[in-house]
């Protein structure tokens, strides 16, 4: 797994506020970690393992495998570019009572590193054993070629993609990981843990079945996203992307860029245009509509959306809000035009 450079634009102004904040709330943050717990002890038979996530997809998953044993917080609410969240204070506060951080790891977030730094708390930097990239174990995809490592497609997706969650059995790998270091930490409840696990990762795989068979009337249909947030999801469904709205991940669109996408559009018979949480509806309805496709919001973390409770209720309603765009944009007749002709 490639070690993640050091990538914190305009970090600077931002974390001298926080150590401000922070200095002023010190005195009753230590009054509470000392009250409770004990920080880094390996006794704790009657505390929760405090777990904080950067995501609720994170959170959730932390809560389902952890089960009674953990209590679970994420920084994040759901609908959030997870580029661009401003770390907030009470981000620090939150994070200071951690006994293990859950976080995307690679270049996914990249306003964590600094808000660890202005944390200073030990036990969950980097390296640290209560700090834990979700990416390790993942394999990724559109990893850059060696040396081919910059800045020229964007500013983000710099070690491969790091939306790897949007396919359910990468959450099976990130749960098998929270799972082994939860056992690690509290030996004592290792069957549960164990179990709790096994239920899961079954049922991941019956929603799976349901939901490739759910949409298998679309398989191979091409799609175009808003934000190269899909990719793992469409593998998994067997959908193909021909195209995205920005031009390079974080690069909004320019008039140009959206004529030719708009061209693409009925070249391939695209029907469906996935716009993500965080970007702008009204941009892609626009570019779907006047080129005979529709657009649909889908959440890429759970609380993104309307129904997307949990790790599972979220790719079920993703999918259903698929299927309903498919059938409100038509079937796809680009595979079948391509293979007649
Ligand atoms: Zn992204």
């Amino acid at each position: 797994m490639s070690m993640p450079h050091t990538h914190r634009p305009a970090a600077s102004a931002l974390a001298i506020v926080l150590c401000f904040v922070l200095s002023a709330l010190m005195p009753a943050a230590f009054a509470r970690a000392h009250a409770g717990t004990g920080a880094n002890s390996a006794t704790h038979s009657n505390a929760k393992i405090k777990i904080v996530t950067t995501t609720p997809t994170f959170a959730d998953i932390a809560a389902k495998i952890g089960g009674d044993h953990v209590d679970t917080l994420s920084l994040m609410k759901g609908k959030e570019n997870v580029h661009h969240v401003p770390p907030k204070p009470s981000f620090v506060m939150k994070l200071r009572k951690a006994d293990f951080f859950i976080h995307a790891g690679l270049d996914g977030e990249p306003w964590v590193p600094q808000l660890l730094k202005t944390t200073r708390k030990p036990n969950i930097q980097v390296g640290a054993p209560g700090n834990i990239d979700a990416s390790i174990g993942i394999t990724l995809k559109e990893v850059p070629q060696r040396g081919t490592l910059s800045r020229a497609n964007g500013d983000v997706h710099v070690y491969g993609n790091p939306h790897y969650m949007t396919d359910p059995l990468n959450g099976v790998i990130v749960a098998r990981h929270i799972r082994d270091v939860l056992i690690r930490y509290d030996p004592d409840h290792k069957s549960d843990y164990e179990a709790n696990y096994e239920h899961f990762e079954t049922g991941i795989h019956e929603m799976l079945d349901r939901l490739e068979a759910k949409l298998a009337p679309y398989r191979g249909a091409p799609v175009v996203v808003y934000h190269r947030a899909w990719p793992y999801f469409l593998d998994r469904f067997h959908l193909v992307e021909v195209g995205e709205i920005e031009p390079k991940p974080d690069i909004p669109p320019g008039p140009q860029h959206l004529i030719e996408l708009g061209k693409l559009i009925r070249e391939k018979h695209v029907r469906v245009v996935i716009v993500d949480t965080f970007n702008p509806l009204k941009v892609a309805d626009r570019v779907a509509k006047e080129n005979g496709a529709v657009a649909v919001v889908l959440a890429a973390n759970v609380h993104g959306i309307k129904g997307a409770d949990d790790y599972f209720s979220l790719f079920e309603t993703d999918v259903n809000r698929l299927v309903e765009a498919f059938e409100r944009g038509g079937t796809n007749d680009a595979a079948a035009s391509s293979n007649g002709g």
